[in-house]
């Protein structure tokens, strides 16, 4: 087994002998592809040790190594060797449990998803029914995949509403109703047997897109998620940015009209009033009185329908100018923009660049970039994942140490 902990969730304290198998995984874990001298140069570690550690990571299966590219054509001595983490080594589980489905991945220790199955149901309501189907996906991940369980690090699920800092309780009122008093480690745990951490949507997709996306080895990012909730993640310095209560990053409840329409976390005007995907279709439907779904919107910016343009332009503008606070306050140097809106390109893209530069200071806006997401729906599953398999290098050198 590659666990560390007597309990499914304890933290295992890193001996001082571990720490040079862990600072070369990690350099590979960031790093996909590193020579010795790369990895001594990253580490601080010496050449010796260096050697020394690579030669058991290789005999226990968790490093791989093969000739540089070109060095077929060196002219004497060995080859440059470059090294990389065995993809097989280990594996994570990720979930994603939105309000409409549930959604499970099995990756592998460098993040490729090998297993994917999405089981769409009505999440908000019925966790009961949302936690059984989550075990029967991971069940059929195992089965389907050949993977041991022993080879599983853990798994990390991702959920549309904000998550404690404890990693154990969700704020699901006013979302996710039927998940209030909940406790979905707790309930994972159980069900599974794994080591289980949580996350939300916006925070797992800023960990996404910093390791596999738009933000690769961008250290000041902040990720929005512009559905049904629109919510940011914030990477600062490197770090992910939670708050005293792991609530950062609520930017669907800045209230950017404050006569507005009430919002159903009981304040007036919120930006999710205004530009959210089902917001916009309401204001369509209102307009042209016929129905109009939050689902239908990509079709009508497909087919450039006036109105629908324009209701998402003042929706870019919408939230380009609560961004503006948020540039002011963090200054980072991407905004990565996902979730459904993202499907509007320019018409959301062009006004919300406007409204940022209109309202920050030239300093803040001119170093500024705003890019689509890379991993679009991806995102939050994979970062579940992530959650996991940032730990790896503790614990695969823990067992190795064992
Ligand atoms: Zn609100």
């Amino acid at each position: 087994m590659i666990r560390g902990g007597a309990s499914a969730t304890t933290e295992v304290p890193i001996g001082l002998t571990d720490l040079g198998r862990v600072r070369v995984l990690r350099a590979l874990a960031e790093n996909a592809r590193l020579s010795r001298v790369e990895i001594a140069s990253r580490t601080g570690l010496a050449r010796a040790t260096v050697a020394s550690v690579v030669y058991d990571l290789i005999n226990g299966g968790l490093v791989r190594e093969s000739a540089a590219a070109g060095a077929a054509s060196a002219r004497a001595g060995r080859p440059p060797q470059i090294l990389s983490l065995e993809p097989e080594a280990a594996f994570a589980l990720g979930l994603d449990v939105a309000h409409d489905h549930v959604r499970a991945i099995l990756t592998d220790v460098v993040g490729k998803i090998r297993w994917d199955r999405t089981e769409p149901m009505a999440v908000d309501d019925d966790p009961e029914r949302t936690l059984a189907a989550a075990e029967d996906l991971i069940d059929t991940a195992l089965r389907d995949s050949g993977v041991p369980r022993g080879k599983i690090l853990g798994l990390g699920a991702d959920f549309a509403c904000p998550v404690d800092k404890d990693g154990h309780r969700l704020h699901a009122e006013g979302i996710m109703p039927g998940w209030v008093g909940i406790r979905p480690v707790d309930e994972l745990v159980g069900r599974t047997g794994l080591p289980v951490r949580i996350i939300n949507d916006a925070n797992a997709g800023v960990l996404a897109e910093r390791r596999y996306g738009a933000a690769r080895g961008c250290d000041d990012v902040v990720y929005v998620r512009l559905s049904s909730g629109i919510g940011a993640g914030a990477i600062c310095d490197g770090r992910m940015l939670l708050g005293h209560g792991a609530m950062a990053g609520e930017l669907g409840h800045i209230i950017v009209e404050p006569r507005g329409k009430l919002c159903r976390c009981g304040n007036r005007g919120c930006l999710e009033t205004v530009a959210s995907p089902p917001a916009i279709a309401e204001l369509l439907a209102r307009s042209w009185g016929r129905p109009v779904g939050a689902a239908d919107l990509a079709e009508l910016l497909r087919s450039d329908d006036r109105g629908a343009m324009r209701a998402v332009e003042d929706a870019g503008e919408a939230i380009g100018r609560a961004l503006a606070f948020v540039v002011m306050v963090l200054n980072p140097r991407l905004i990565v923009v996902g979730g459904d809106l993202a499907v509007a390109h320019e018409a959301l893209f062009e006004p919300m660049h406007r409204a940022i530069s209109r309202n920050t200071m030239t300093c803040h806006a001119e170093s500024l970039r705003i890019v689509p997401s890379a991993l679009g729906d991806n995102a939050g599953v994979r970062g579940a994942a992530a959650l996991i398999l940032e730990r790896a290098p503790e614990t695969l050198a823990l067992a190795q140490g064992v």
